[in-house]
Order: C-alpha cells, then structure tokens, then sequence
C-alpha cells in the first residue's frame, strides 16, 4: 500500500511538470503588477492643498459608503492576426502594448486574459458619445479572425457565452454592445462586415432596426446629428459613415448613404432615442 502512494506521488509530480506553462513567467508579471494596483485602491484619500490659501480640515473623515467601478460598455474586435496563439503572445510582450479581456480562438477556447475590473489596452484613440476614455469603462473582446474569413459557430457560442455574463455581471445596457470601428472610425474597421450583429442584437447585444420599408424620413432628417446621436465620433463624417456601413448594413462601401440607407440610420437612432 505504501508502495503504491510513492508510484501515485511520482505520477501526479511528473503529469504536473509536464502540463505545458508557456505563459508562466507574464504570468507572474500579471500577478506581480495586478498586486501594485490593489495597494493603490486599498489606499486612503489624500487631502489635496489645492492652494496656500486652501483651508485644510482639522480632522479626517472618510465616507463608509463605496463600492467598486464597473465596466459599462462592451467594445468586440477581431485581432486580425492568424491565430490564437499569436494573439496570446502579442498581449503578453510588454513593447506592443496591447491587450484584452477575452480572446476567443476558432475552436471556442476561451481565454480570459485580465480581470474585468482593470483597465485593458483594446480600444486606443477612440470615442462613442462624449466618452473619450472607452478603455477605462469597458470590457475587450478580442476574436480570432484574419478579417477575411467567417466567424466560427464555436467562437459565437463561446462569445455569446461571455456577453450573457458579462452583461448581468456588471449591468451594461443592450446599446453598448459595439465595436472597435464604432468607437474608433478613423482607424479601425473590425469586428467587420461578417460580425453577426444582427443575430446578436436579437439575443440582447446591442440594437438593431425594425423593417424600414414604411419609414418615412422627416424633411429636417440630418445625417451628422444621427450619427452624433446614436454615439459616433462625426468630427470626420465619411469615416463615421463607413463605420455605421459596416455595422448596419454589412458592407465596406465607402460612400454617402443611399436614401434606403439613411432611413436604417434613422431607424436605428429611434432605437437609441427610446
Ligand atoms: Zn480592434
């Protein structure tokens, strides 16, 4: 009997040495940084001497009542890269700085790279409405996907898998479920024209227009203020367009809006007024 504890010891020391750990040493840096952070937030307030004149408190007081910032928006991205395992290592080499939340591979594999409540570097210079710090309140999922090929049923499922969590996790409402090209149209074209939006908005991931064959456009319709209203960043109107193009309408057609198109964009933004 005690024979068969040392074989049963030897085994389960030689599967877990041998169980792959690529990423054990980043790993060890996530840990090390994510500790850094916590001993700033479990710090108390400084009082700030905002001027000579300022008149400090005579005593401290802090309140009981707080919790944590949560994430409120969504932003999905393919990685554009052409596999898993580069994304893996593109978000774990400190000279890119890249990174995100979730990556999904092509077989549904889900990796969750970064606590929700930290601050991951997917969305860049970007903006959706008059929030110009996307990074700092949302959530990044990163596909596996060269930009050319279809999404994969396994990476849907998983995705749709983490919207639902994160969704009742943190509360985030049905119209901030978008992506990279929403909140960074000059830059940025993914999750592209194969995104299943509209099956994802029917699962309560972002909005999607009723028919719009009996949508009439007001005589004031204005494409800009539409646009501004749903979240765009118009400051360049054609790229807020092209954005709004491959979102609602599936296409990389990058020209002003045929009539049947703007009455989509009206569409939507009702579904964004209501
Ligand atoms: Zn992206």
């Amino acid at each position: 009997m005690k024979l068969f504890w040392i074989y049963f010891i030897i085994i389960i020391t030689v599967f877990y040495s041998c169980s792959p750990k690529p990423y054990g040493n980043t790993n060890k840096v996530y840990v090390k940084q994510s500790k850094l952070f916590a001993k700033k937030i479990t710090g108390v307030p400084v009082n700030l001497i905002i001027a000579d004149s300022f008149k400090k408190p005579l005593y401290t007081a802090y309140t009981t009542n707080f919790g944590i910032r949560k994430p409120n928006i969504v932003v999905i991205h393919y990685t554009a890269q052409n596999s898993c395992e580069q994304t893996l290592q593109t978000f774990t080499k400190t000279a890119t700085q890249v990174s995100a939340h979730y990556v999904i591979c092509k077989d549904g594999t889900l990796h969750h790279m970064l606590n929700d409540y930290l601050r991951a570097w997917h969305a860049g210079i970007s903006r959706w409405g008059n929030n110009t710090d996307v990074n700092s309140n949302s959530i990044g999922i990163e596909i596996d996907n060269n930009g050319v090929d279809s999404f994969s049923n396994a990476q849907i499922n998983t995705l749709l898998g983490v919207l639902s969590f994160v969704k009742k996790e943190y509360n985030i409402p049905a119209e901030n479920f978008i992506g990279h090209s929403d909140v960074a149209p000059a830059r940025k074209i993914d999750p592209g024209i194969l995104f299943p939006w509209k099956a994802l908005s029917e699962k309560g991931f972002g909005l999607w227009y009723n028919d719009t064959s009996t949508v009439t456009l007001p005589v004031d319709f204005n494409v800009k203020y539409a646009l501004k209203i749903i979240g765009y960043d118009v400051k360049n109107l054609q790229n807020a367009i092209n954005a709004f193009k491959r979102h609602y309408l599936n296409t990389a057609n990058e020209a002003l809006f045929t009539k049947p198109e703007e009455k989509v964009l009206y569409a939507v933004m009702l579904k964004y007024l209501n």
